[in-house]
């Protein structure tokens, strides 16, 4: 099992003592040999607008700490029903001191195709990662998704979000649904691996098992240099 470890955007507003506490405990956690990504980090809009500068101030105090074989896991959310686009562009632009070698896992991604080719341009190796939040997106974020190369695209199940209708949760044995999505999107057949998820059983259910299947299949992505 491969680890990730980060200070989520959405606890960016707790006390400057707690975010000491953790940046201290993350720093100390990040030289782990099973930790191979740091994150989730990154900013989220859908928040209340006077927390996005405290969201900035975690993010330049935890990008130092970014290890440079470690995948970075990003989360960007843009304001509500929006997709995003003034976030994804500002968090490139808080990235600009990170080397073009950077390995990025932008997960869940709701951007268009001018974001998308942004982010190629600046950061070759980002991986993207759709969840079962592609049922809503729109045709600018259709046309984004299509537009991935398929050696960069991932499957998130996110558990326990956005679950199928009629599921309290999402779990990992619900990534089939995220996959026919996708698939019936770029209009490509299903892999058969994916058809075989959907009867797996929910050995994995709970938070620390998003990454492990999220990240099924991309040993590239977690080689480490
Ligand atoms: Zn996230």
């Amino acid at each position: 099992m491969a680890v990730a470890l980060g200070i989520h955007p959405r606890h960016a507003s707790r006390s400057t003592r707690t975010i000491n506490e953790w940046l201290e405990r993350l720093e100390r956690l990040l030289r782990s040999e099973r930790v191979v990504a740091d994150g989730e980090i990154g900013v989220d809009h859908s928040e209340p607008p006077q927390n996005w500068h405290l969201q900035m101030d975690l993010l330049r105090l935890t990008i130092p700490l970014v290890k440079g074989n470690h995948v970075l896991v990003l989360h960007c959310r843009g304001m509500k029903d929006d997709c995003g686009t003034e976030a994804f562009m500002l968090l490139l632009n808080l990235l600009k001191r990170l080397p073009v070698t950077q390995k990025i896992h932008l997960h869940c991604f709701t951007g268009n195709a001018y974001v998308l080719s942004r982010w190629l341009e600046r950061f070759p190796d980002t991986w993207f990662g759709f969840t079962n939040k592609v049922a809503t997106f729109d045709n600018l974020q259709q046309e984004a998704l299509t537009s991935v190369p398929e050696s960069r695209l991932l499957l998130e199940s996110y558990a326990p979000y956005f679950p199928l209708r009629g599921n309290k949760w999402s779990a990992p044995n619900q990534i089939y649904e995220a996959a026919a999505r996708v698939a019936e999107c770029r209009q490509v057949p299903v892999h058969p691996s994916c058809r075989r998820r959907r009867i797996m059983p929910n050995a994995y259910a709970g938070w620390e098992s998003r990454y492990l299947l999220g990240l099924i299949g991309t040993s590239k992505l977690l080689t480490k240099r």
